[in-house]
């Protein structure tokens, strides 16, 4: 089989990147488990604001002007409702919290994503809030898993194939050759797992495994994202994603008790309701060392791409990223620098 690209992994970096290759009539042909990833247990929370400071993300509205309409035409493409247009309702400690809110608010960068009136905890009584919720606009969540299910199902049934790609039986020349498949080029969406790849091992990518629930709750409003210590974000059908946690040193996804009780213990802080646990699971983020995603081509391997490095903001930030990676291997446009792995290239020639 001959093809124009190689995708190895589907999360939503994979996904994403699929994308642009079938919008621009380009033949591919997706390698990847069929198994949970990152992107599958994400909360899907599309977030221009980082809740902690009030800081904008990087390059927020450049991300969230590409990703909403991209979002939405992949809503047509599996035909199924994946993006949800939701406010955040973050839950103010003190009073210093308030001002440096009122202070962001006013400020050219994020005024247009944080609402400038507080909302008193009146409006939802079963969650705590007594400095006042403050409200972060345009945010969403997006449906990940579902999105990543229907996209394979309905868009792609004929260019995946289920089984992890063996680097060591890759043959890397003019093409791209793996057992019966033969590319141009080759792009690696893999995540965390990306640590493995011997052409891109060198490339600092650390690793943060998060664990979440996903409760029952009857009486909690399916309308709102809350952030307190942690996300609460609906589901649907009066289920709830709780999470979640960060830990750099445990690089496993098993679950852990400690974790669990640590984000039941947060969630009690603000939840007054009673809940039930449904599932708790783990998986790891692709964070790098600098907090900037890893794109761009092998310093010596002409067709060896790689799409990864997302971090926290992976649903936020990849369909940009994706259009960026493409256009730079079609058209030769430059990638930003600070997301372009060039900026690493001295790890690659000291080893
Ligand atoms: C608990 C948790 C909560 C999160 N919440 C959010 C959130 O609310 N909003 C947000 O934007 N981000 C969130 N993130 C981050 C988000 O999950 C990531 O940024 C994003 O999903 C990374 O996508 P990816 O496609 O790069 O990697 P992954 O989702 O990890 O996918 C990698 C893919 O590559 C495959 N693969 C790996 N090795 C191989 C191989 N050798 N051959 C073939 N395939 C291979 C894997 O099987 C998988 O399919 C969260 C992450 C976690 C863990």
């Amino acid at each position: 089989m001959k093809v124009d690209t190689l995708i190895v992994g589907f999360g939503i970096a994979g996904l994403n990147y699929a994308e642009q290759l079938r919008s621009h009539n380009k033949s591919f042909v997706v390698l990847a488990p069929d198994k949970e990833s990152a992107s599958h247990l994400a909360g899907g929370i599309v977030n221009p604001v980082v809740l902690k400071r009030f800081n904008p993300v990087w390059k927020a509205e450049e991300f969230l002007d590409y990703a909403f309409p991209f979002y939405s035409n992949l809503e047509e493409q599996v035909k199924t409702r994946v993006i949800h247009p939701l406010p955040i309702y973050r839950i103010l400690n003190d009073i210093q919290e308030q001002n440096d809110w009122s202070v962001a608010a006013s400020g050219t960068s994020l005024e247009k994503y944080l609402n400038k009136e507080f909302i008193s905890e009146d409006k939802f009584t079963e969650v705590r809030a007594p400095f006042s919720f403050a409200e972060v606009i345009q945010s969403a969540r997006v449906d990940v898993k579902i999105l990543l299910t229907h996209y394979i199902k309905k868009v792609i049934p004929h260019q995946f194939i289920p089984e992890k790609l063996d680097h060591e039986a890759l043959i890397q020349g003019e093409f791209i050759e793996y057992k019966d498949i033969k590319a141009n080029q080759i792009v690696f969406c893999e995540g965390y797992q990306g640590f493995k790849n011997p052409y891109f091992n060198y490339l600092p990518l650390i690793g943060s495994k998060g664990e979440i629930l996903i409760i029952k709750c009857d009486k909690l409003t399916q309308d709102v994202i809350f952030k307190g210590p942690i996300f609460l974000s609906p589901m649907g059908d009066k289920t709830f994603w709780v999470g979640a946690t960060f830990n750099r040193k445990d690089k496993t996804t098993w679950v852990s008790e400690e974790a669990k009780a640590w984000l039941i213990s947060k969630l009690k802080q603000f939840l007054n309701l009673p809940f039930e646990i449904l599932d708790h699971k783990a998986q790891i983020r692709a964070t790098v060392i600098d907090r900037r995603p890893l794109l761009g081509r092998h310093p010596k391997h002409h067709n060896l791409y790689l799409l990864n490095g997302l971090g926290t903001r992976g649903v936020l930030m990849s369909p940009l990223l994706s259009k960026w990676l493409f256009q730079y291997i079609e058209n030769n446009e430059k990638i930003p620098r600070q997301a372009d792995i060039k900026r690493f290239e001295k790890h690659y020639f000291r080893n």
